[in-house]
């Protein structure tokens, strides 16, 4: 699939053709992924951050922001909730806090990995090779790191660098390739300025990165944010700004399962956010293959506010997995067992060899 054709879903209104969309993508995610949909315990560990992101409440000046950031021994009983009841994934996910040391961060996969069979997924923002290979030495298995847009103007106004450092979320993402990781990114769809263009450019990318899982959900303004009135910026026209809608968010979910067939896929949080009663469903049936049901503490969960309105945010966690499972029965898909590694990454026999270098879209 080329760019044109790219742009062409994401411009298209017509609910047939759109069917059709949608159906593709259900037949690729089943004859690819297959009917079982992975689950993984995500654990907000930590809400302090050193960036100034202008979409994330998350952001540094953002004095609102009560912070908290976990002990091992309060993560250690989440991730051994996750594990009796079945799931064999915990995403350890937190702002830029320089507070999770390498050797913290170190310490606390290994203490997962020697008192459980489960697979640990880091999403801790941009960290140095040094902390990054100390993680995988210590048995992290996985790695997010959405690269929000591959728009380099538009990325440098909304995620400004730490003083004296760059910020080049691709180089990371090449990084954890060679490190050994599975690789998982994706980009929020709607930021103001975002054009289609710049959309079909992002899923492309995608491919080029050779993905092992893909993240994409919709923008939602924060109001102690600088995009918190959703305004669009003058860098686009009102016809050429993307919706930062739920529509819009499923095209890109099942245009991600063309380009990328064998990457998981996850139905996120933010999606449901804007459609609590359907949006998990949706993005199933329309190339997702992959829930996170939240195991943060409720006591944190309302604190881990990086847009408003998330949902599942007063629900315990088992509550919140029982609720997941039922979605997931009521379209006819199954729980998936086991880790649910990326077949991308079982198929990729030479970590180094997936990614060329160059390889630009
Ligand atoms: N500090 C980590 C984790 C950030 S939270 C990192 O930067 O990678 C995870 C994701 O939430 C971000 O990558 C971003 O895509 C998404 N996010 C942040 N603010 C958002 C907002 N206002 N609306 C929708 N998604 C948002």
């Amino acid at each position: 699939m080329n760019r044109d054709e790219i742009l062409k879903w994401l411009r298209e209104c017509d609910e047939r053709r759109l069917d059709e969309l949608w159906r593709r993508a259900d037949a690729v995610r089943s004859a690819h992924v297959g009917d079982a949909v992975h689950l993984r315990a995500l654990i907000e560990i930590s809400n302090h951050c050193a960036r100034l992101c202008h979409y994330c409440g998350l952001r540094a000046p953002n004095r609102d922001a009560a912070r908290y950031r976990m002990t091992i021994d309060e993560i250690a009983p989440c991730v051994m909730q996750a594990a009796k009841l079945g799931l064999q994934t915990v995403v350890l996910q937190a702002g830029e806090d320089d507070g999770l040391t390498t050797e913290w961060v170190a310490e606390l996969v290994r203490r997962i990995k020697h008192e459980t069979e489960m697979a640990v997924t880091l999403s801790l923002g941009e960290r140095g090779e040094r902390e990054l290979a100390a993680w995988r030495e210590a048995g992290a298995d996985r790695y997010l790191l959405r690269f929000e847009t591959s728009h380099g103007e538009l990325y440098a106004r909304i995620h400004p660098p730490r003083p004296g450092r760059k910020s080049d979320r691709f180089e990371i993402l090449r990084l954890l390739r060679r490190l050994g990781y599975e690789v998982g990114s994706g980009v929020m769809i709607g930021i103001p300025g975002q054009s289609f263009d710049d959309l079909a450019r992002d899923i492309e990318w995608f491919r080029g990165l050779d993905l092992d899982m893909i993240g994409v959900g919709p923008f939602i303004p924060h109001p102690q944010t600088p995009l918190g009135g959703g305004a669009a910026t003058s860098a686009v026209g009102a016809d050429d700004q993307t919706p930062h809608d739920e529509l819009m968010t499923y095209k890109v979910v099942a245009l991600a399962r063309l380009v990328c067939p064998d990457a998981n896929i996850p139905s996120t949080t933010a999606l449901a956010s804007l459609n609590p009663a359907q949006g998990r469903e949706l993005a199933l049936q329309r190339g997702a293959n992959i829930v996170m049901p939240n195991f943060t503490p409720p006591r944190y969960r309302g604190m881990y506010d990086v847009y408003p309105g998330k949902a599942c945010v007063h629900e315990e966690a088992e509550t919140c997995l029982r609720c997941i499972q039922r979605r997931i029965e009521s379209i006819g898909r199954t729980v998936g067992v086991g880790r649910g590694d990326s077949p991308n990454r079982r198929r990729r026999s030479l970590p180094e060899a997936a990614l060329i270098e160059g390889s630009l879209p």
